[in-house]
């Protein structure tokens, strides 16, 4: 069994990032600059905000926190949209979800440049993923291609079961494993909460990618041996032997998985560091574009 080693991978491509901006800034050019916009205080959503500065940070780029009162209007936050999407030190923003309630999600998003829209999450960019054109892919899908394609995991002509159908990583996945790319040209059957007798799709997988929300869902009577598993899920449980209160759990029980899969993601360790490093490459991908 071996480890896809997201801690490893996001590491080597932060520092072929560093190396970029070292290149860029040598030329006099101006570094990739990310914004970030974060509304209340949901603990989850300023470490994610937080760290997203700091990965900033650590590369070189420049970097915004644009951080708002939970009672900020939706009309005001759109107002600090139009205002990224024009100012030109801006490279690519991101509007850290959950909102507030009061909040329509959906006009938010819409109403971010595409050119700018680093999260990949504008109907263009989706549009743009799904027909294959250059589009920002969002930050996990990517992230997950990126682990499969630099350990040089065979996809072509497997059967790969997505669990989970949201817009943000089920759905993505399965268009993007489905297309014709180096991880890709895959079989792909995407399960969700309407789908029976899941287990009988799992145990056919020759690769399982879990982004369901649910912790260690899935058991190693599930799947077969030889299997490739990629763990998206990340669920706080309490637990008050840690410091912070609450332990990370993925949506597979790894004891058991573990011992019948060829390559497994660690949670946590795996998809989440490649989500930030995948954010990073699109910002730089978005100063490159605006060239
Ligand atoms: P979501 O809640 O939007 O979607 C969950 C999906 O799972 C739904 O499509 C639903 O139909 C499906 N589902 C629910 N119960 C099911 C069942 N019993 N059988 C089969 N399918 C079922 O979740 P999301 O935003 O896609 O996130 C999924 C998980 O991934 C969460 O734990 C989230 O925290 C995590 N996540 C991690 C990263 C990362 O960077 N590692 C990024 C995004 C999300």
């Amino acid at each position: 069994m071996t480890i896809l080693d997201g801690n490893k991978i996001s590491k080597d491509i932060k520092d072929e990032i560093a190396e970029e901006v070292i290149q860029i800034k040598s030329k006099g050019e101006k570094v990739p600059h990310l914004a970030a916009v974060l509304v209340g205080t949901d603990g989850a959503s300023m470490t994610y905000v937080n760290s997203k500065v700091k990965d900033c940070e650590m590369v070189g780029f420049g970097s915004t926190l644009i951080d708002l009162p939970e009672e900020t209007t939706e009309e005001k936050l759109l107002e600090i949209i139009q205002d990224l999407n024009t100012n030109d030190d801006i490279d690519g923003f991101i509007v850290q979800l959950p909102l507030p309630k009061h909040i329509n999600e959906q006009k938010v998003l819409m109403a971010i440049n595409p050119d700018k829209d680093v999260d990949g999450f504008h109907p263009v960019n989706v549009g743009k993923m799904t027909l294959d054109l250059p589009a920002f892919i969002s930050a996990t899908p990517f992230g997950i291609l990126e682990l499969l394609e630099r350990y040089q995991i065979q996809t072509s002509g497997k059967h790969v079961v997505v669990i989970g159908r949201s817009h943000i990583v089920g759905r993505p996945m399965s268009i993007l494993m489905s297309q014709k790319r180096k991880a890709g040209n895959a079989t792909v059957t995407i399960a969700h909460s309407r789908t029976t007798n899941l287990e009988n799709l799992t145990r056919q997988a020759d690769i399982i990618i879990a982004a369901l929300g649910i912790p260690e869902f899935l058991t190693g009577d599930m799947v077969k041996d030889g299997v490739t598993i990629v763990d998206v899920g990340i669920t706080r449980i309490p637990d008050e032997t840690k410091k912070r209160g609450y332990r990370l759990a993925g949506d597979v029980h790894f004891e058991s998985v573990s011992p019948k899969a060829a390559y497994i993601t660690p949670v946590p360790g795996g998809v989440g560091p490649m989500t930030r490093a995948m954010l990073l490459k699109n910002t730089l991908l978005a100063r490159k574009r605006r060239n």
